[in-house]
């Protein structure tokens, strides 16, 4: 690790979703010298949500990719450019943290806000990863539209689940949303307009065992919990919403996080490891939104902030 003070940063953000845009504007706007590192592009999982219905001051809603474009816009006002990396490993000496990046250069800085999000959980069942790409997805905006007059699948029965089931009865002609009890998780709303759609068909009690394909999926056998039974469905498509496993792996011996590998932080969202903060979907939390991303960020940069004073 470099001792060159000129070269020690404030504030590493690590993550270009609604949290760290949301740490990078409150952060930057405060005066402290910040980097903003971001492995993918900037935007996480909102930009391929295609609408979203509950971030304060959108009254008619707005589209994933567009509220993103305009809080990167909004950040890029007070914040430098979002750069390309991925960061593999974080240590701490005399109060001071070496970050270091899949191509092996380091950055030093006296704060870190951890704000790298979470990907989709999968089923881990056979033909699942084989039939990615063909067939089988994570994502309703990106390969909706492969689906245009089919019968699919959507798996899951929590506000992913309903919401992008919703928005793929766009593109297929019938969806059948597989859930492995007999109530939805999601919120009631979204319970409402599954339940009242005529395209959608719940299959309750059912688990995805296996799915069938070769070139392209045909289709997938499910087991009946309460009996056992196993059926295959016929379908085109399965897209797959059971969650999220937090993008934590980095940093998971250095800090105290959840069995599942949220990061717990305190009021400041600060982790067990201090001058280290941790914001958004990747943090233990009852309430993982847009709108409570963004403001994890904003107090972790207050915290961030605050522990430089
Ligand atoms: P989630 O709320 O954790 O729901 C996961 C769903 O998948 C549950 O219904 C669960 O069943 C089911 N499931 C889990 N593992 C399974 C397995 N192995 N096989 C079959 N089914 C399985 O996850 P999510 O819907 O992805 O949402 C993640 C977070 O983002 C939540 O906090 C959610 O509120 C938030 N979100 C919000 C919005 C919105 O506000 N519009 C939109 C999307 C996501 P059980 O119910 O039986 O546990």
């Amino acid at each position: 690790m470099s001792n060159d003070t000129n070269n020690i940063i404030d504030c590493l953000i690590i993550g270009a979703g609604p949290a760290g845009l949301g740490a990078s504007l409150y952060a930057g706007r405060s005066g402290l010298n910040i980097r903003i590192i971001e492995k993918l592009s900037p935007g996480g999982q909102a930009i391929v949500t295609d609408w979203i219905d509950n971030y304060l001051g959108f009254k008619d809603g707005i589209s994933g990719f567009e509220l993103i474009e305009n809080m990167k816009a909004h950040a890029l006002r007070f914040a430098p450019s979002v750069e390309n990396g991925e960061v593999i490993a974080i240590r701490k000496e005399e109060g001071i943290f070496s970050v270091e990046l899949s191509d092996r250069t380091f950055i030093a800085t006296r704060t870190i806000i951890i704000a790298t999000g979470a990907r989709p959980r999968k089923l881990n069942v056979p033909g699942e990863e084989e039939l990615t790409g063909k067939g089988v997805s994570y994502c309703a905006t990106c390969d909706g539209p492969f689906f245009r007059d089919q019968t699919i699948a959507v798996v899951g029965g929590g506000d992913s689940a309903c919401q992008e089931a919703l928005f793929l009865t766009n593109f297929a002609k019938k969806i059948y949303l597989i859930h492995r009890r007999d109530e939805l998780r999601a919120v009631k709303t979204l319970q409402d307009k599954v339940l009242n759609n005529e395209k959608i068909e719940m299959i309750w009690n059912a688990t995805v065992e296996e799915i069938k394909g070769d070139a392209e999926v045909t289709g997938c056998i499910l087991k009946d919990t309460k009996t056992g039974e196993l059926r295959e469905l016929k379908v085109g498509g399965v897209f797959i919403f059971i969650g999220i496993i937090p993008n934590t792996e980095f940093i998971r011996r250095l800090i105290k996080t959840d069995d599942l590998g949220f990061i717990i932080t305190d009021d400041w969202m600060e982790t067990s490891l201090e001058g280290l903060f941790a914001a958004g979907d990747c943090r233990a939390k009852n309430l993982r939104q847009v709108i409570t991303a963004v403001s994890d960020g904003a107090i972790a940069a207050y915290g961030a902030k605050h522990r430089l004073i």
